[in-house]
């Protein structure tokens, strides 16, 4: 195992009817912004709840945040904060809001030109107001981790930060506020959780045991509650467990010592800055090439993981592993969610653009072994098509 250091000071408040509890949490003295998307937290009542609860206390109302949260109208949060002298924050949404409110966050504390923040991928943070999340849609695992993923509509970039000054101070977990998801939100958060899980799992082999059996315990969980999910989507503890697991997948504990790979994310990130396709979607579409063209580098996880999610016992080497990323992608399908870029009309001749766009970002020596060069990003898209 390698050495790490294990940090998440992340408060889960889970459970029905815990916005209740949101005046625990938030300072009494705060001065807040509550941060939120479109209309859905209006709609199925989440706002309704929230405002309940912080009755007496001051705050304000900042929406709009969009899926793919934008640089441009995150910085009108920015100075609505500074303006009017806030100093909490608290996210209502997804992983867009809770990744935007990141972003506003850090920006406020921050004195030289924000964008800095996305460049530097974070090494540049040294302080960030506080906040809390109130989620409403189980997928990123933003809730209870670090990162943010920012897109500047102006360059059409998408680019990840990272600081320990982001992690929420709490976040509220009730899985009745899921149940107004519609069922394509629903598919993407399953796929986009099993896909972080993999990015920590299917790497070498690393001695992490608890890690492995753990990643494979919340694939396996993904697999058998999937498809139930979306069939009864009012069933609490189906999505109890879809919220839970999707939190876990992506709050460091799995990828504590073990070596983690990244590469489909920020692969997915340049289609979906270049094409606007869901997040969770471009994962689908690179994850099964992914491991196709890096069949040899991951032969023995990708073994391992044959064996013991997929149960695949029989065949040569070879046929256990096409065998799994074969079944991983009919798993993605029996989603409604493609597995080819063909699927969103896109064609050979889109790559060399995406290839300049990882360039122009530095995403050249990507993967768990910093071995994934452009030319072998272009062989993954070409294997998507
Ligand atoms: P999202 O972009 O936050 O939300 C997608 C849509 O779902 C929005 O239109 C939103 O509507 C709607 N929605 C949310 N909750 C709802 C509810 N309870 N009922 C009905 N509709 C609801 O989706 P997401 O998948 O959570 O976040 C995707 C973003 O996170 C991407 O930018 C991705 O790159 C990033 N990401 C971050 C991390 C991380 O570690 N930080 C990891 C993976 C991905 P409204 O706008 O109307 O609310
Ligand atoms: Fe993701």
């Amino acid at each position: 195992m390698q050495n790490f250091e294990f940090y998440n000071p992340t408060r889960i408040v889970f459970g029905k009817d815990t916005i209740a509890k949101l005046a625990e949490h938030v300072p009494a003295e705060a001065r807040t912004l509550i941060l939120y998307g479109g209309s859905s937290a209006e709609k199925n009542g989440t706002l309704a709840e929230v405002r309940a609860a912080l009755a007496g206390r001051v705050f304000q109302e900042f929406g709009g945040i969009e899926p793919n949260p934008t640089y441009e109208t995150l910085m009108r949060a920015v100075e609505t904060i500074r303006r009017d002298k806030l100093d909490f924050l608290l996210a209502v949404g997804g992983g867009s809001v809770i990744d935007g409110t990141k972003f506003v966050a850090a920006a406020v504390a921050y004195t030289g030109d924000a964008w800095d923040i996305l460049t530097t991928h974070g090494a540049c943070v040294g302080a960030a107001l506080p906040f809390g999340t109130v989620l409403t849609l189980p997928a990123t695992g933003s809730e209870m981790n670090s990162s943010s993923v920012i897109t500047r509509s102006r360059t059409r970039e998408k680019l990840a930060f990272g600081s320990p000054h982001v992690f929420p101070r709490f976040s509220v977990l009730d899985p009745t506020k899921t149940y107004s998801l519609p069922l394509r939100q629903v598919a993407n958060g399953v796929v986009d959780s099993f896909v972080h899980i993999m990015e920590q799992y299917l790497t070498y082999p690393a001695g992490g045991m608890a890690q492995d059996r753990f990643a494979e315990g919340l694939l396996q969980s993904l697999i058998e509650i999937g498809p139930k999910v979306i069939a009864q989507p009012d069933n609490y503890d189906l999505r109890a467990n879809f919220m839970w697991i999707a939190t876990l997948a992506l709050n460091g504990l799995i990828g504590a010592g073990v070596p983690q790979d990244w590469a489909t994310h920020m692969i997915g990130h340049e289609v979906t800055a270049r094409y606007d396709i869901d997040h969770a979607r471009t994962l689908a579409v690179v994850l099964p090439a992914m491991l196709r063209i890096r069949k040899e580098a991951k032969r023995g996880k990708l073994l391992q993981y044959a064996q013991r999610v997929w149960n695949l016992h029989d065949g040569s080497e070879d046929e256990r592993i096409e065998a799994a990323i074969a079944r991983t992608e009919a798993f993605f399908e029996s989603l409604d969610i493609p597995t080819r870029l063909s699927a969103y009309t896109i064609g050979a001749d889109a790559i060399d653009d995406l290839i300049a766009q990882l360039d122009a970002h530095g995403m050249t020596a990507l993967g768990e072994r910093e071995e994934i060069g452009l030319d072998v990003s272009r062989r993954v898209l070409e294997a998507a098509l």
